[in-house]
């Protein structure tokens, strides 16, 4: 459809116009560039990312693109702009820190929001639009489709994330935005990585995460290594603290996905008792049910079987089980 593919045209120029203005608007900001810095974020890494700043101003972004012919109704509509209920336009993005989302063709599609201090929500995104998919996206794609060797990419939580990685020397990053992971993200981490390494924040709401989407990823037939950051820390957070090397001796640290699950599912059981005991191992034939690949099933069956002397045909009956239910 040729109309439709003049305005998505249009959405992209939009954004892109809008990302000028916000690393324009940054050059002029001492606060703004002092945040970046204080983050340990330099010129280098500014330009690379195309960080900017959104001003503390009503319209600066809604005057700047309708000087360039945009508008009022596309600007609302690629979400650039938001109409008030009094009828006026106003930016979208106010005073935060402006990261742009691109796309693997170098389109910028979105941005990811930033505050300067501890104001909620601490990120704003670009609600989905005409080039915007918050699903079927993810940040720090463009670099991983042009930079890496598509060997492995790291799984984030955030923008800082992928930054800091970058920065020191790993450029095989990826942040969902901010949901949890779909189904058309781990695909594309499919065609991007040999192996998936998930690597999300060192909290309960990242052990969560991280659990929900190893789910989402072994659909896929993706077998991801887990890399535990310890005391609440988030990548970005770990580097700053202990470096690039103690990060790769993280990764190397890193669980198999099953291996994981088992210890997470160990911290609600008491194995000394046979009722924690049988609580453990069915719910551990329910992840076995869940692993497609009936080789690797058959391979940590047979581990689980010898590590806590379960019969490995009382875990395969009890799998069957599962099988029939579903069915
Ligand atoms: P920083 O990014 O400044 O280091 P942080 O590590 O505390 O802060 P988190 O709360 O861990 O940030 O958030 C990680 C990611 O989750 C963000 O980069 C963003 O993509 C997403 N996110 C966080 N809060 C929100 C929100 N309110 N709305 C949408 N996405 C969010
Ligand atoms: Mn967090
Ligand atoms: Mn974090
Ligand atoms: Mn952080």
């Amino acid at each position: 459809n040729n109309s439709l593919g003049d305005k998505k045209k249009r959405a992209y120029l939009a954004n892109r116009e809008a990302a000028k203005y916000y690393l324009e608007k940054l050059s002029e900001s001492k606060i703004a560039f002092n945040y970046l810095i204080n983050r340990n974020i330099n010129v280098d890494v500014i330009k690379k990312f195309g960080i900017g700043y959104a001003p503390n101003e009503w319209d600066g972004l809604y005057k700047y693109l309708r000087a360039k012919d945009f508008t009022d109704e596309e600007l609302e509509e690629f979400n650039l702009t938001t109409k008030t209920k009094k009828g006026n336009y106003i930016d979208r993005f106010r005073n935060r820190i402006m990261f742009p989302i691109i796309d693997t063709q170098k389109r910028v599609i979105g941005f990811g929001g930033r505050v300067l201090d501890d104001t909620l929500p601490k990120y704003l995104n670009t609600r989905d639009t005409i080039v915007f998919n918050k699903g079927e996206n993810l940040f720090g794609l463009n670099i991983i489709a042009s930079e890496s060797d598509r060997e492995a990419i790291i799984l984030v939580e955030g923008y800082m994330d992928v930054i800091s990685l970058y920065k020191s020397g790993i450029n095989y990053s990826v942040a969902s935005l901010g949901t949890s992971l779909t189904q058309s993200q781990s695909k594309i981490l499919k065609r991007y990585g040999k192996e998936i390494y998930i690597c999300y924040d060192g909290d309960s709401a990242g052990a969560k995460a991280t659990s929900r989407a190893i789910d989402i990823l072994i659909n896929e037939n993706i077998s991801p290594k887990i890399i535990i950051l310890p005391d609440n820390l988030d990548p970005d957070d770990y580097l700053s603290k202990f470096g690039k090397l103690n990060f790769e001796l993280e990764m190397k640290k890193s669980l198999s996905y099953f291996d994981y699950k088992i210890l997470k599912i160990k911290e609600n059981y008491n194995l000394e008792s046979s009722e924690g005991l049988t609580g453990f191992t069915s719910e551990v034939a329910q992840v076995l049910s869940r692993v497609k690949n009936p080789i690797e099933r058959d391979v940590y069956t047979d581990k689980i079987a010898r590590e806590y002397s379960v019969s490995k045909e009382a875990i395969n009956s009890y799998i069957r089980q599962l099988y029939r239910r579903k069915s």
